[in-house]
């Protein structure tokens, strides 16, 4: 069977430094999967080269079969991975709703040319681009602050937005980088179950975190990540028990 997405070999070089190094792993459809490691690891630049942002120096991405290796960022987004980053990249003086649809214009059919010339179509597409940003933040539980500034909102809401508006794209895929990152134990809490409905909306999820008790229980299956190889691969239980995994955590 295909994996839903299937890196093979992937390497990426900054000048000397092998940032990841010959990495293959598979996410099933229906996955929710977890790259953990320890900082600098290279989970990150994975994210990046999964998307487009980057290019690998060797190795494939492909995603439902087909590779979409080096492809452009926005041509990856249009076949179903949208993602978040690990830092807020919300536009503050917007509205959540504004935040949310901006997401879905990444996969808009008419684009900016259309909006010029095909004015009679535009209106329909923005009423659409409307209902999906809802059905979004609906998801994430933030359709009531839809008129809010992105700003007012506590930190743990905005970055149930940065997902919202990942969301919004309408992805097969989404990859979330360290969504629970600065969250109390209440918004981590509200984060899981989020997480979980949006795979039981039937959407495939990636995640990289650093809180462990996160991963172990919402994770169907973890790869480990250290200086830029893959260290070990399985079940929650089975990476916690891997002697490699322990020895690069403590041996920080
Ligand atoms: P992680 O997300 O696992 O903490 P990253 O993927 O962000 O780690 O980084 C992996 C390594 O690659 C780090 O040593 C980082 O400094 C380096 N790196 C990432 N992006 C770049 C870049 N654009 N230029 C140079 N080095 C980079
Ligand atoms: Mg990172």
């Amino acid at each position: 069977m295909t994996a839903l997405l299937e890196l093979k070999d992937i390497t990426i070089q900054f000048g000397g430094l092998m940032a990841v190094d010959h990495v293959s792993l598979r996410v099933e459809k229906g996955w929710i999967s977890a790259l953990i490691g320890p900082n600098g690891a290279g989970k990150s630049t994975i994210f990046n080269m999964i998307t487009g942002l980057y290019k690998p120096s060797a190795g494939k991405v492909y995603f439902q079969g087909r590779d979409i290796t080096g492809l452009k960022p926005y041509r990856i987004t249009a076949l179903g991975i949208a993602r978040t980053f690990q830092n807020i990249r919300l536009f503050k003086n917007l509205s959540v709703l504004d935040n949310t649809r901006i997401g879905r214009h990444c996969r808009g059919r008419t684009g900016m040319l259309g909006a010029i010339t095909r004015l009679p179509g535009v209106k329909k597409e923005e009423k659409e681009i409307e209902e999906r940003a809802c059905e979004a933040l609906r998801a994430v539980d933030l359709l009531d602050k839809r008129e809010e500034l992105a700003k007012n909102l506590p930190y743990g809401e905005q970055r149930r937005l940065e997902i919202a508006r990942a969301l919004a794209a309408d992805p097969v895929l989404l990859l979330l980088d360290e969504p629970a990152a600065g969250m109390n134990p209440q918004e981590k809490q509200t984060l899981m179950e989020v997480v979980q409905n949006i795979r039981d909306m039937g959407i495939t999820i990636m995640l990289v975190e650093h809180d462990m008790s996160f991963v172990m229980n919402i994770s169907d299956h973890v790869d480990v990540l250290n200086y830029g190889q893959k260290i070990a691969s399985g079940t929650p239980q089975e990476v916690q028990h891997n002697p490699d995994v322990i020895e690069a955590y403590l041996g920080k």
